[in-house]
């Protein structure tokens, strides 16, 4: 399957909530799901009683494009989470979680995910000194993420670290913002992912 290149904020409006997928507009009020908060198209304001199958493809969907993952990466990662101990669903949350390029937008390097995804693969970053250019790269404790020393002093940077400097870093990322680099201090527990969806629905999708 192809990666969406349609409007992002219809995906949002789809999902009936903010996905995060545009950047620094998504905290202003220009953000689409504010100003027309239904689903898009002719019949998107009609309310539909959803199905069992429906609401689950629903949390599916609104977690694998909060992420910006593929149908065949995202069955992966659920493949990966269910062979792991303990909760099948935080185990997917979890993993994708640990990305490397949700991990630079976490610690305020890219305004998006996507613009995090780009970074990665244009070879800005390291990690453990190491040049790391794979976005679906899993992150682990004690891993230091850095971006190169060509690029720090780029314009790019300089412009990321105005709009995005200021986000709160979650609590099991450390970062140093005079020196851009960040560790992981701990896996991220389901209470400090910010992603609202029941993932309990993507096991039982998953499960059939
Ligand atoms: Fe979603 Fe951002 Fe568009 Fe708002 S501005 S609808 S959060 S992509």
């Amino acid at each position: 399957m192809a990666r969406y290149t349609g409007a992002c904020c219809r995906l949002c409006r789809r999902e009936g909530q903010k996905l995060f997928l545009k950047g620094e507009r998504c905290y202003t009020d220009r953000c689409a799901l504010q100003r027309r908060a239904y689903a898009p198209g002719q019949h998107g304001q009609q309310k539909k009683k959803m199905s069992e199958y429906g609401l689950q493809l629903r949390e599916k969907q609104k977690a694998r494009r909060f992420y910006g993952i593929l149908e065949s990466q995202f069955e992966k990662y659920f493949e990966m989470a269910a062979s792991k101990k303990g909760v099948t669903g935080e185990n997917l949350l979890q993993i994708l979680e640990t990305r490397l390029d949700n991990v630079v937008y976490r610690m305020g390097l890219a305004t998006s995910r996507a613009e995090a995804r780009q970074l990665v693969t244009h070879g800005h970053f390291t990690v453990n000194g190491k040049h790391v250019n794979i976005p679906s790269y899993l992150v682990t404790i004690g891993e230091v993420i850095g971006v190169k020393d060509k690029s720090k002093s780029s314009v790019k940077f300089k412009e990321i670290d105005e709009v995005a400097g200021a986000r709160v870093v979650p609590e099991w990322l450390s970062f140093d913002s005079e020196n851009l680099i960040g560790k992981v201090v701990a896996l991220p527990a389901r209470d400090q992912i910010d992603l609202q969806v029941e993932e309990h629905l993507i096991v039982e999708l998953y499960s059939k």
